[in-house]
């Protein structure tokens, strides 16, 4: 069964409305197939509950368990921030090579 966070997260973004089924799943690593079930109501919001959880975590690690990013494949708390911050990195360095034709990229700061 899912974490109660993560099923949570599904139905916020669904209920956001501005993200397809499809997307949602990505973002969180979760089937399709879950989501639509969700979508039209033919699964309930409810997930692991934390007494479950805490037979499988020490009470001092977060009551959610991590899920494998389907981007990087690291074990992530989705959705996954570094490929988040992956993608902003290349569209920030892109868009300076724009800006700054033929000259040499930015340094990164130590
Ligand atoms: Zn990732």
């Amino acid at each position: 069964m899912l974490p109660t966070t993560l099923v949570l997260e599904i139905r916020r973004l669904l209920d956001r409305g501005d993200l397809s089924q499809r997307a949602i799943a990505q973002q969180l690593g979760v089937s399709r197939g879950l989501v639509a079930e969700m979508a039209d109501g033919r699964r309930g919001d409810h997930g692991r509950g934390a007494e479950q959880d805490q037979k499988r975590t020490s009470p001092y690690r977060e009551l959610t368990m991590p899920t494998r990013c389907p981007t990087c494949g690291g074990m992530v708390y989705a959705p996954c921030r570094l490929c988040r911050a992956r993608v902003v990195r290349a569209a920030t360095l892109a868009a300076w090579r724009q800006l700054h034709e033929g000259q040499a990229p930015p340094r990164r700061a130590a």
